[in-house]
């Protein structure tokens, strides 16, 4: 049987990611760091743009490998062998072009550990060649810089579920805010955003649901730009929170709420049971959402089966099975 892939080929989100998880032979080593899953499973619904700093600066394959170094604010990468090798900026500057020359990116995977390409607890060397401390890859420290709305997360984290379908929502959420609002701007494709968000905001932070909604009522009176640019700022940034259980339980109520007139006791009693069984972990999140689902189907209003809360991310990849 043909396989058919998640989203067809011209659907695929742009997420940049380190070369060497896609299989290239760019490490020092002239070795890559394959990422099955990215490969396997996330490249169905990304379009992967792969980019490896230290190649772009002018490192060879093999090559001297590198290392941060210093101050822990404002480290420095050098050669481990020539200390006198320095391309501290160089990478700086490619995590700036990359962050400014590909504005359509909603993503970026990056690499543990690695003193270009790592997202944190990278081994920070003080001069005597003793490791004293952790930070950032000097790429990733200037992309997430440059351009903050970016969904950042590090391929070995992707194997944890929670984070997993945090960064997952999180980029399909960014690619919605381009397509719907960004592409044609308005006051009504702002407040439309927000409102279809409205579930899905709530489970990662309600005080960022709140705080953004008092902020849309009086959005008007700014000029829509800079309405705009508050607003996904602060969403990105309380989406970065990691929805939990009872957040999920929470949302799993109001939702419910929009079905109480149209189903009958039964019903309603399967609904909380199921809801109850998920509050104490016996089940996981698919299960209360497609009873959930089988209802809004049938009696949900437009609203409430437009929350982008019920499929922030293609059913396929099976991100609620696992949380
Ligand atoms: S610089 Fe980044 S992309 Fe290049 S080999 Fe190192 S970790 Fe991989």
């Amino acid at each position: 049987m043909q396989h058919t892939s998640i989203l067809p080929p011209d659907q695929r989100i742009p997420v940049g990611i380190s070369a060497c998880l896609m299989g290239q032979e760019v490490r020092y080593n002239g070795g890559h760091k394959r990422s099955r899953y990215c490969l396997q499973v996330l490249s169905e619904c990304f379009d992967f743009r792969p980019f490896c700093p230290e190649l772009a600066v002018g490192l060879g394959v093999p090559r001297e490998p590198i290392r941060l170094v210093g101050d822990p604010e404002a480290p420095r990468a050098r050669g481990t062998e020539n200390p006198e090798l320095d391309v501290t900026e160089a990478l700086a500057e490619k995590g700036r072009q990359v962050a400014s020359r590909m504005p359509d990116l909603c993503g970026y995977i990056l690499i543990k550990g690695s003193p270009s390409c790592g997202m944190e607890r990278v081994k920070i060397y003080h001069e005597n060649g003793i490791p004293n401390a952790a930070g950032r890859g000097i790429f990733a420290a200037e992309l997430m810089k440059t351009n903050p709305l970016l969904p950042v997360e590090e391929e070995g984290r992707l194997h944890d579920a929670v984070l997993r379908e945090n960064f997952i929502t999180r980029v399909f959420a960014l690619h919605r805010w381009k397509r719907e609002v960004e592409a044609e701007p308005s006051y009504h494709a702002l407040i439309q955003y927000h409102s279809r968000s409205k579930y899905l905001l709530m489970a990662h932070s309600y005080q960022g649901y709140r705080e953004l909604g008092r902020f849309l009522a009086q959005a008007h009176d700014l000029p829509l730009e800079e309405a705009m640019t508050t607003y996904i700022s602060g969403f990105m940034s309380h989406m970065s929170r990691r929805a939990k259980r009872r957040n999920h339980v929470n949302v799993l109520m109001h939702v419910l709420g929009y079905l109480k007139k149209s189903i009958d006791g039964d019903c309603k009693r399967e609904l909380l049971e199921v809801i109850e069984r998920y509050r104490r972990a016996e089940v996981n999140l698919v299960v209360p959402l497609t009873l959930l689902q089988h209802y809004l189907n049938r009696f949900g209003s437009d609203y409430i089966r437009s929350q982008s809360y019920l499929d922030p991310h293609p059913y396929q990849l099976g991100l609620r099975n696992d949380i």
